[in-house]
């Protein structure tokens, strides 16, 4: 499977882009800023969109991304997330005053969105081989990650996270790991605030690594745009024997 970065900063500005990825062409993982960046073609492919959270930079470009396909598009774009936060976006974004209901519109009967309730553990068949279950997370509003098995190997993305022991049980319990994407949101020295707001530290980082059996590629995105060096820098004394590397837009992982 070809798994393409189009946003991992933790925020805007310059070349950064907020949280997205797209698979295969097809599956977009979170709906952030980087998603602007794809060519019109390339968004007419995409048939499904899987969330993490409701939160404004993993989700701000699903409404117009509906709205510049919507009308080329012979079928519905399917978008997979937890109740809660299918939840949120209706009730706070397609509901006809912040942007059309597209759940509903042109026509009730051949909508151009539909949300499709995701509860975690629960696996979707891809195409072929490949699948993608929803995992654990621990943030300020409900959040779950993903693990995409292309059938060879398997990547794990956090989404946005602090220490979350479900989490890592499961990874430590997957014996063909080759790509970790953890958020890193927060300097160590306020683990107080990381936890407060669910994310992650280097030094919270490292107690999850150190539950997996193996040595996958650890990438590391969601870095605070303010402190971006200083928190590569903690992850790389913290947790040097992984090796941990920055992720980047652009960036391309075969697995
Ligand atoms: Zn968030
Ligand atoms: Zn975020």
């Amino acid at each position: 499977m070809k798994f393409k970065i189009l946003g991992c900063s933790g925020g805007i500005g310059g070349k950064r882009r907020t949280t997205s990825f797209i698979l295969d062409d097809s599956v977009l993982i979170d709906c952030g800023t980087g998603v602007g960046d794809l060519t019109f073609s390339a968004m007419l492919k995409i048939s499904d969109v899987f969330l993490t959270h409701s939160h404004q930079d993993h989700i701000c470009m699903l409404p117009m991304l509906a709205d510049a396909i919507g009308e080329n598009l012979d079928r519905t774009l399917k978008v997979h997330a937890l109740p809660q936060t299918v939840d949120f976006i209706k009730t706070h974004i397609f509901n006809n005053r912040v942007w059309p209901d597209y759940t509903k519109l042109p026509r009730v009967e051949a909508p151009w969105v539909r949300f499709i309730p995701l509860e975690v553990g629960e696996t979707i068949l891809l195409h072929d081989a490949a699948k993608i279950t929803a995992l654990a997370a621990r943030h300020s509003v409900p959040a779950i990650g993903y693990l995409l098995d292309s059938g060879n190997t398997c990547l794990a993305f956090s989404g946005d996270t602090t220490y979350c022991k479900a989490f890592w049980q499961t990874l430590g319990a997957c014996e063909n790991l080759s790509h970790v994407i953890i958020e890193n949101t927060f300097l160590c020295a306020n683990v107080e605030g990381a936890r407060r707001s669910g994310h992650m530290t280097a030094q919270l980082l490292v107690r999850g690594l150190e539950q997996l059996k193996k040595k996958p590629f650890i990438h590391i995105s969601h870095l605070d745009a303010n402190f971006e060096s200083a928190i590569m820098r903690e992850i790389k004394v913290f947790a040097k024997i992984w090796h941990p590397m920055q992720l980047h837009n652009g960036d391309v992982i075969d697995f």
